[in-house]
């Protein structure tokens, strides 16, 4: 009696120990950096939740990267009286390791509500927009101070992407083309973007650009999440083309992927850049996804 309910503990100590080695992505606890996120309320530039957030991203980095790098720098706010603030935050991995890749996300939210009917003049509260694309790199950085990959890794989070009117290209994105004109050494060979990725009716198709500057990295990506079972996600059809910080990244020697899912909720409804870009509309099974192809694709790189 005694000696088999050692070996069941034994058994069930084993087994959480085997749990404890593999590298998994838990989309719900994803989810709650989501909404860490959204009760600071809108991160435009120059508002309280802007503020709060660079400093929770601070505060976490301290924790789970090797260091913690912030760029500071002024940018140019179309909607408003005065020009801002705006600070990229990189946390990285092994920074001196010259094999390295980038992942990256914004995490300032649009201060319009441009597409809405009502209440256009006020800020966003970007849960899918904004918040999601950090949610999912922020559990990857907890999951990756545990489970040191066989490379360097920098996650970037850019401030300043959604400033812009439309129509004007070169307003929005101002903090992934401040960081490609100042890049940190070893710089990344090339990196993935992530942006609107938390619609709980997630479809990804090729992003055009993303074709362009990365085209085996593209399919790559496609491939990687064919084998880990979301091939109903990854489309490879060829989708929007969508001018976002994957654009200065690549111009600048980074070639980056952008996933993206640019139907918000499809092709009938739209809460892109409107008041109902609101946690209920993203789905833990969506972050989830994401979690498993960036986790599946980063752990296979050597
Ligand atoms: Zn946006």
């Amino acid at each position: 009696m005694r000696h088999s309910l050692k070996r069941l503990i034994w058994f069930v100590s084993s087994c959480s120990l085997l749990q404890a080695a593999t590298p998994s992505f838990d989309g719900n606890r994803a989810f709650t950096y989501l909404t860490i996120q959204t009760d600071m309320g809108p991160r435009n530039p120059g508002s309280r939740g802007h503020a709060a957030c660079i400093q929770w991203l601070m505060e976490t980095g301290e924790k789970w990267a090797d260091t913690v790098v912030t760029q500071e720098f002024t940018g140019y706010n179309p909607y408003g009286p005065d020009n801002v603030s705006l600070t990229n935050v990189i946390f990285r991995f092994q920074p001196k390791n010259p094999e390295r890749v980038m992942l990256s996300a914004h995490f300032d939210t649009r201060p319009v509500a441009d597409l809405d009917r009502f209440r256009r003049n006020e800020p966003i509260l970007g849960a899918n927009d904004g918040a999601s694309g950090v949610a999912v790199l922020v559990h990857l950085a907890q999951i990756l101070a545990q489970f040191p990959p066989a490379i360097g890794v920098d996650i970037a989070f850019w401030d300043g992407e959604d400033m812009g009117r439309p129509d004007y290209p070169e307003e929005f994105c101002q903090g992934s083309r401040y960081y490609s004109q100042t890049p940190l050494e070893p710089v990344p060979h090339r990196g993935i973007l992530i942006d609107m990725i938390g619609d709980s009716e997630l479809q990804i198709f090729y992003e055009l650009y993303s074709l362009r500057f990365a085209p085996e990295l593209t399919k790559e990506i496609w491939d990687t999440a064919k084998k880990a079972g979301y091939a109903d996600v990854f489309i490879p059809k060829h989708g929007p083309m969508v001018y976002d910080d994957h654009v200065p990244l690549s111009e600048g020697g980074i070639p980056t992927v952008n996933i993206i899912d640019f139907q918000y909720p499809d092709a009938r409804r739209n809460y892109w850049h409107t008041h109902e870009d609101t946690p209920d509309k993203c789905a833990p099974e969506s972050l989830q996804c994401i979690g498993d192809v960036l986790l599946m694709w980063l752990y296979g790189q050597e």
